[in-house]
This record gives structure tokens, sequence and C-alpha cells, in this order.
């Protein structure tokens, strides 16, 4: 069995698919693998380092021929992947519902998409789970970009000079990236507060030792909610909510937004007139701004000044830490198909409950469930 990992392609992506650690691993299990040369390149992983690994380096074409499992961060253009075996693997990020001309084009060429994203929000698939190794890294990172821009510090300084304030920082949606945001807020010496609709969240933000604040009037959802995730809310939650966020938001020196609800496009959390009451200096980073974004008039990868606010956000967060991001990506997918490993077989098997959740395509056809009821 040949195992293929690309360059990546798409503008601005970092990361690379697999690492020389996951490399020796999958060779262990005694897998072929070869990476295109340079494709670690900016995520500081040299072809040397791939070579001293056991990998095979080579160009794109030479890489995938005869490949029975391609491996991808963002999933290849299917041009790319002309010489690979007939029914390959392709086990990357497809951004179903918005890329569903790629899916289609997967079907057409006759490969196996298998969306990373669509991992389901179970135990056994945790490690395997690229949505939270990669929101994990992103949450860190919004603090720090967010960071950067405030013209102030974070944590309260007592000297000779007087006495610098600790920021103030809310952070709204608190998934994996708004746990993360947490944490590294409290670490950088900032007082913190939080919301989210779930109320499942209340005592993991306190035990971060952050301020929950929430809608109490109105019931937001009990417990996780559906396989963890939030669903829209119902109209008058989200008056609610937008009352509770304008009183609270003028106190605050800086809002990290996580807020996502899957195959829709990011809740709207901070309307420009809340923008308007804040301070001048006071720094927004939305980190839902390439599914639509949480904060009016906020634009990928630009500094927005708004009523003397800063709001930023990233196209792609986890891609500004491209060697942690691909250290976890990677290991998240060498997780994934040493999982489901036949050794009699010489290959990886899926079962039903998590192949039939990332599958989009096979036989020539459009499989997932979710992608044939949209
Ligand atoms: P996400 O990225 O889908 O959303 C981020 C957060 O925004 C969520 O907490 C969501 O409740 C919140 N949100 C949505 N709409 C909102 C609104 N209008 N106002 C405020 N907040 C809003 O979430 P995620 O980070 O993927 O994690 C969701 C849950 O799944 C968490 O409980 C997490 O622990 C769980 N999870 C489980 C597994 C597993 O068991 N394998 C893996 C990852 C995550």
């Amino acid at each position: 069995m040949k195992i293929a990992i690309l360059k990546e392609r798409a503008s601005g992506e970092t990361r690379v698919a697999a690492t020389p650690e996951t490399a020796k691993k999958f060779a262990a299990l005694g897998l072929t693998v070869a990476v295109e040369a340079g494709a670690g390149v900016i995520a500081s992983i040299t072809d040397d380092a791939y070579a001293e690994a056991g990998v095979t380096l080579g160009n794109a074409a030479a890489t995938v021929k005869d490949a029975d499992i391609v491996l991808g961060i963002q999933a290849p253009d299917v041009a790319l992947l002309k010489g690979a075996k007939p029914g390959a693997w392709v086990a990357a990020l497809f951004d179903p519902f918005t890329n569903r001309a790629v899916v289609d084009a997967y079907a057409a060429a006759g490969f196996e998409a298998l969306s990373m994203e669509f991992m389901p929000r179970i135990t056994r698939a945790q490690s395997m789970d690229v949505l939270s190794s990669q929101s994990n890294l992103a949450g860190y990172k919004a603090v720090l970009a967010a960071a950067d821009v405030y013209g102030r510090a974070f944590p309260m300084m007592m000297t000779a000079a007087g006495t610098v304030q600790a920021a103030r920082a809310f952070i709204m949606g608190v998934g994996v990236a708004g746990l993360q945001a947490i944490a590294t807020a409290r670490r950088l010496g900032a007082q913190v507060s939080a919301t989210d609709v779930r109320s499942a969240t209340k005592e993991q933000i306190q035990s971060l030792g952050a301020k929950p604040i929430f809608v109490e009037n109105v019931a937001g959802i009990e417990g996780e909610g559906s396989g963890g995730y939030a669903t829209e809310m119902s109209e008058e939650y989200q008056k609610a909510q937008a009352e509770l966020v304008s009183s609270h938001i003028a106190k605050q020196d800086i809002v990290i937004t996580t807020a996502l609800i899957p195959g829709r496009a990011a809740p709207r959390l901070i309307t420009d007139a809340q923008i308007a009451t804040m301070k001048p200096g006071s720094v927004i980073f939305d980190l839902a701004v390439a599914q639509g974004g949480n904060v009016e008039g906020s634009v990928p990868d630009q500094v927005v000044v708004k009523h003397g606010v800063n709001i930023i956000g990233f196209s792609n967060t986890p891609a500004h830490l491209p060697a942690d991001a691909s250290a976890l990506f990677a290991r998240n997918h060498y997780n994934f198909l040493s999982a489901f490993w036949d050794k009699e077989a010489g290959k990886p098997m899926l079962d039903e409950e998590i192949g039939g959740a990332i599958r989009l395509t096979q036989g020539g056809k459009v499989v997932n469930e979710r992608l044939l009821g949209a």
C-alpha cells in the first residue's frame, strides 16, 4: 500500500498532512510513504527530515502515482490525483457544504473522498478529530493576535510610574477554541468572562477561572446539544442575548468570538451599534470570519477600524501556527487510519459509524447522507 502527501496549494495554507513522526508510524504498519518535495518547508519540516524517516520524495505526479491513500489538509484538486489507483481514498478537509463541485468532481473521478470535518463527535474518534485539534490552536492564536493589535498590556502591572490596569476579555462561544481562548487570556493576565448558548459550558467557564455571562430569562440549549453542537436559536433568545451582550460589551477591551453552527453561516453576535459602544482601541477577533463572521463588518485578514475599535480575523487561523497545526493534523490522520488497520488485509477497513459519517463519495457517486439531504 502506498500513501501520498502533496504540497498544499490553497492560498494561505501553510500546513502539511504528514510529519516525519507520522511517516515513520505509517511505515511501521507496512505502508510506503511518498511526500512531494518541499511540502513541509513552511511548517519547518525539511525534505531531509522526511527522507531520514524513510519517505520517498518527488514531484507531484511521482508522489501520487499508484497511491492507495492520499492525505491532505485541504482536499487537492482532482486533476492532481491523476495516476493514483482507481478508487483511491483521499482524506482531507473538503468543506463539503460550500464546495459541492469538488465533491462531485471526486465522485466523477471515482475516488473515495473522506471528509475529516465530518468525523463524528464520539469518544473513540476524539483523537481523529481535526476540527478539535485545529480549533484549540486557533483559540490560542486569536488571543495572541488580539494582544498584538491591542495598544495596551493584558496583565495588571504595578510599576514605579504607576499602575497599568488588567485588560478585560470576553469570549463568545465556548467550544474547543473558546476554552483555549479563555485559558490563554487568563495566562496573559486578563480578567476574563465568557458566554455560550449551551448551558453545559457554564461550569467549564468557571473551572477555568472566568466569569460566565448567560441569558437567564430565555432557555438556551440544555446540556451539550446534539453531537456537542449548537443549533440556530429562537428569535426570543437572540433578542435576549443581544441585550445581554450590549450591556456587557461596552466594558470590554478584548472580545474573541468563536460561535459556529455546522452547515450554516456563523450566527451574528455583534452588531455595528454594539461596536460603537466599545472603547476606542478595543480589539475584536472574529474567529468565524471565514464562515460569514460573528461580527458585523469583519473582513478576513484585514484590520478593520470601526468607531475606533479594531476588528480582526484570519481566513485560516491554524495556518498561523504551521508547525504545531501540521503535527496535530498529521496525528489525527494517523490515529484515524491506524485505528481501522486490518493486519490480515494489510489495509484499513472503516466501520459504518465513522466510515459512513465521513465518506462523501464511493463507486462514482456522492453517498453521504448529509449531502444527499442538503
Ligand atoms: P463549534 O466550533 O461548532 O462552535 C463554537 C461554540 O459556539 C460552541 O460552544 C457553540 O455552542 C457556540 N455557539 C453557537 N452559537 C452561538 C451563539 N449564538 N451564541 C453563543 N455561542 C454560540 O463548537 P466546537 O468547538 O466544535 O465544540 C462543540 C462541542 O463539541 C463542545 O462541547 C466540545 O466539547 C464537543 N466536542 C466533542 C468531541 C468528541 O467527543 N469527540 C470533540 C470535539 C468537541
